[in-house]
């Protein structure tokens, strides 16, 4: 065994806490981590911010060019193959479809797509009723030897909106990691992961009351997980009858889901958390906390139409008696 000596390192004048911040996927993204020397800093903000603008190239369903975009194009006349990223993103959605029952489907495009929220605009019964059709992930076929998918009918329309994040906030946890940091907190809008803690503390990660904006309705101290929330304030409209249309859809009925507003969950990759949140979301409370419990090492936080608080096992306070 080595003796034990008292080593004294001299702190470079720029160890701090850096922050970065931009736009991609359609979401804020906000860096921080520690780090030693300001360069090494910069370089490292530059190219975890980048990682979000690849996978948006990648992944977007608006751009014509993207994987995903040439995917739904070809997939219904055969075997197409793609790349480790988008494999391994639709063979998770995949996982969560079948965990949920369906919950969770990535092919809600078909009706997702007759909604336009800025403009206020929803689909009418006759539209949904000829969209709901193809709305079925059990048509996307996955061949794990080609790493191939195909489409079992034309029409399918597959949107990675509900999980693409989360698979973005990992690969920037990658990346920092791979640079040496150690401490870092990454979010793209609703979701987050938090490497190692805030030295000799844990994040304080809020999760924020649905109805009010920059108000907490709790706020958790946490430290290297995964957190993703999906609300049902991010986007929406209230229709004619004083209904809120907003972005979460069953998948089965193709409007937007009611008796949620809020679902957060925790757990170790973003990929999964994001995956999940809008699968409890459409599952609602009883349903979406009895497919969690059976999850290990995953927990969640829901938010009723009543404000009323629901958590899973993992998160209730030891009885004190
Ligand atoms: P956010 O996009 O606000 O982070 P979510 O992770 O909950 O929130 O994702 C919502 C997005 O998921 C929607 O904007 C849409 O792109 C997609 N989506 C909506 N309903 C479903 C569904 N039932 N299954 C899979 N994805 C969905
Ligand atoms: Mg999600």
């Amino acid at each position: 065994m080595a003796a034990m000596g008292l080593v004294i390192v001299p702190m470079s004048a720029s160890a701090e806490w850096y922050r970065f911040s931009d736009t991609a996927m359609t979401t804020p993204i906000e860096l921080e981590f520690w780090a030693e020397d300001k360069e090494l800093a910069n370089r490292v903000g530059k190219e975890v911010l980048a990682v979000f603008h690849q996978v948006d190239e990648q992944m977007s369903r608006y751009r014509e060019e993207s994987e995903v975009s040439r995917l739904n194009l070809n997939a219904p006349d055969g075997p197409v193959e793609v790349s480790d990223g988008l494999f391994e993103v639709i063979e998770k959605a995949r996982e969560v479809s079948l965990l949920s029952q369906g919950a969770f489907d990535i092919t809600f495009g078909s009706v997702g797509y007759l909604y336009d929220f800025r403009a206020g605009k929803k689909p009418t019964d006759e539209e949904l009723r000829s969209g709901l059709p193809r709305v079925n992930f059990r048509d996307v076929i996955l061949d794990e030897d080609d790493q191939t998918v195909e489409y079992r009918q034309a029409g399918i329309l597959v949107d990675l909106g509900g999980i693409a994040k989360g698979y973005a906030v990992d690969l920037g946890i990658e990346r920092l990691v791979s640079f040496g940091i150690r401490h870092a907190r990454l979010s793209a809008g609703g979701d987050m992961r938090l490497l190692g803690d805030k030295r000799g503390r844990p994040w304080y990660v809020g999760i924020r009351d649905p109805r009010s904006e920059g108000r907490n309705a709790v706020v958790l101290p946490l430290e290297d997980v995964a957190v993703s929330t999906s609300g049902d304030y991010e986007r929406f409209f209230v229709d004619e009858a004083g209904e809120r249309v907003h972005h979460i859809l069953s998948p089965e009925t193709g409007k937007s889901v009611q008796g949620v507003q809020s679902v957060t969950i925790i757990g170790e990759d973003a990929l999964t958390t994001d995956g999940l949140s809008t699968a409890v979301f459409v599952l609602g409370p009883k349903k979406g906390l009895e497919m969690i419990e059976r999850l290990k090492g995953i927990d969640v936080v829901v938010i009723d139409d009543q404000r009323m608080m629901h958590v899973s096992e993992g998160l209730v306070p030891p009885q004190s008696d």
